[in-house]
């Protein structure tokens, strides 16, 4: 791989610790636990985290679980597997549910300073008097609240004394600022619900940005990296900081993780699962870390794809087909090599020996991985009774076909060449048997024939080949941005109706040894991993990817 050039933000960090603005690096992934990660948050956990490992710092999880309608200890968990799948480990977790005394101590602080009001517009009024883009806002009738009567207020607020969104606690900035994020921002709305950790404690919960901000503080992060969405959301973050007066974290914004054929949204990804679109968080075609693992995909191969597309300053959408590469690339290296064959027709060898009165098993010396000799070899048993592939024989073949046809010779990998001398066929003329002599003098790795055949096909016994099912995994959607809403259509109109079809395959006895999660190369084929919906009797295989990018124009 070539060495990683330094990207802005590296660029950034490495300038304050030389200017001494920070001495040291504290970073965190802040995920909120309202859905499981995907394949954009893998890609800030590996900036944030690889940030404090390259530089000799520290990484927090923290849990930004300030929404409590949305929220749930099931995300909390398996956001946390995820980050350790990932091969990543926070230095603390932390939940920002943790500071809301501290939080809430500020507030008054803030309240004190003459610097946040009770206000009692409702969400639509608040929404009207903040104007627009173009329009300066207006200050609210209540912004002139003395801070007694603020101070009162809020804490009837916290207390209960008030409906949902009958008052909210605002921050007192600019009701004219060109950037709207400073117009009197709400610090805190007031919602009766049950929060996952703190139970009912509380019926005021902080705004993400009155939250966000201050957690980051508390923790002493040094470099707080975020999406581009957040730019606007910068002198806001400052203003927070430097009204308190607290320790003052940089925020550095970079562009989120777009990627063709696929909806990133956490929403979105929630819909499909509520509505069936998919089996589950952890389907095999959803862009969720859960699903890429179980479709086979390896966290190496994740980190590596991350590091691939590198940290930019501005939004752009990555080619899926650079995260299928990252994850060929590496089972190319690691994945051992098995026969498999899916769509299958009998091949049987009339000449083949027999021994009292049964037919020879002779046992073959097949290369687990070319590219590795340590991974050294297995024993595949042949016998005169084969399943091939049916692609792999056409009974009438141009001159460039170099697999089987009839009169032509094929090596079976790992095994001996074949002539095909004759097919057998059903009533309706398809091809159901293709029989063929072997040559005895063409052992692979013993030929002493001399004889050379362009075509090498993989086979497997038809005595010994277990049955598997195997999940051929497409593209969830068929076009490049399902996202866009042309002509009133939504993403759900571009679910790709062809994205999972099932069959049945014939696989080598070697594989059924295999592990749920054991990932391996179907030779010629693809990569394949065991999924968890295998048992000791039927195993599932789901396909993780084909050799080559079969969607290449
Ligand atoms: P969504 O919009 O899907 O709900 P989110 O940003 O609300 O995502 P969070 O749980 O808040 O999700 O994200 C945790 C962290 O991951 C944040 O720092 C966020 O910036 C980052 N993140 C989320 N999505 C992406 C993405 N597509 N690319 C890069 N980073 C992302
Ligand atoms: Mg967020
Ligand atoms: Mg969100």
């Amino acid at each position: 791989p070539k060495a990683p050039s330094k990207h802005f933000i590296l660029q950034a960090v490495e300038a304050d610790l030389k200017s001494g603005r920070f001495d040291g690096v504290q970073t965190r992934f802040p995920p909120e636990p309202n859905g499981y990660l995907h394949i954009g948050h893998a890609k800030s956990i590996c900036l944030n985290f690889g940030l404090a490992a390259d530089l000799g710092g520290a990484c927090n999880l923290r849990f930004d679980d300030t929404n409590p309608a949305k929220e749930d200890t099931e995300y909390v968990d398996s956001i946390q597997d995820d980050v350790r799948w990932l091969g990543f480990q926070w230095d603390n977790l932390h939940f920002a549910s943790d500071y809301f005394d501290q939080l809430y101590t500020w507030a008054e602080k803030l309240i004190e300073d003459g610097k946040a009001y009770v206000c009692d517009l409702n969400a639509e009024e608040t929404r009207e008097y903040r104007g627009t883009l173009t329009e300066p806002g207006r200050n609210s009738p209540y912004r002139d609240r003395t801070p007694a009567e603020n101070l009162e207020l809020f804490r009837k607020m916290k207390a209960g004394d008030f409906a949902d969104g009958e008052k909210t606690l605002r921050a007192k900035i600019d009701m004219s600022a060109p950037n709207i994020n400073l117009r009197d921002p709400v610090m805190y709305r007031i919602a009766h619900v049950e929060h996952h950790r703190t139970g009912d404690t509380w019926c005021i919960y902080p705004m993400y940005d009155w939250a966000h901000g201050q957690s980051d503080s508390i923790e002493k992060i040094t470099f707080s990296i975020c999406t581009l969405e957040f730019e606007h959301h910068r002198p806001l973050y400052d203003w927070y900081c430097d009204s308190l007066q607290i320790h003052h974290p940089r925020q550095i914004e970079f562009a989120r993780l777009n990627m063709t054929y696929t909806v990133m949204s956490k929403r979105k990804l929630l819909q499909l699962v509520k509505e069936n679109h998919v089996t589950g968080w952890d389907d095999p075609r959803m862009p969720t870390l859960v699903g890429l693992r179980r479709r086979g995909y390896t966290p190496e191969s994740i980190r590596a794809f991350c590091a691939d597309i590198g940290v930019a300053k501005f939004n752009s959408t990555i080619d899926v087909v650079r995260l299928e590469n990252a994850v060929r690339d590496h089972l190319n290296e690691v994945a051992p090599r098995r026969m498999a064959v899916l769509n299958p027709v009998k091949l049987t060898i009339t000449n083949w020996p027999e021994e009292n009165g049964k037919p020879v098993v002779e046992m073959m010396d097949a290369t687990n991985n070319p590219g590795d000799a340590e991974a050294g070899s297995r024993q595949v048993p042949f016998t005169g009774n084969l399943w091939i592939e049916q692609d792999d024989f056409k009974e009438e073949a141009p001159r460039k076909f170099f697999r089987l046809k009839k009169g032509g010779a094929v090596r079976l990998r790992s095994g001996y060449i074949v002539d095909c001398e004759d097919v057998v066929k059903d009533d309706d003329g398809n091809v159901i048997e293709i029989l063929c002599t072997y040559d005895t003098a063409t052992k692979s790795g013993q030929d002493e024939s001399g004889r050379k055949v362009k075509g090498t096909i993989h086979w497997v016994s038809r005595d010994h080949a277990a049955e598997v099912t195997v999940r051929n995994y497409d593209r969830l959607f068929c076009v490049e941005n399902p996202d866009s809403s042309a002509e009133g259509k939504t993403f759900l109109d571009h679910l790709n109706p062809d994205s999972l079809s099932t069959t049945t395959a014939y696989v080598e006895p070697e594989l059924a040894k295999a592990q749920v999660g054991d990932r391996v190369q179907f030779e010629r084929l693809g990569y394949y991993v065991v999924d968890p919906d295998s048992t000791d009797s039927a195993m599932v295989f789901n396909r993780i990817v084909g050799l080559r990018d079969s969607w290449a124009k």
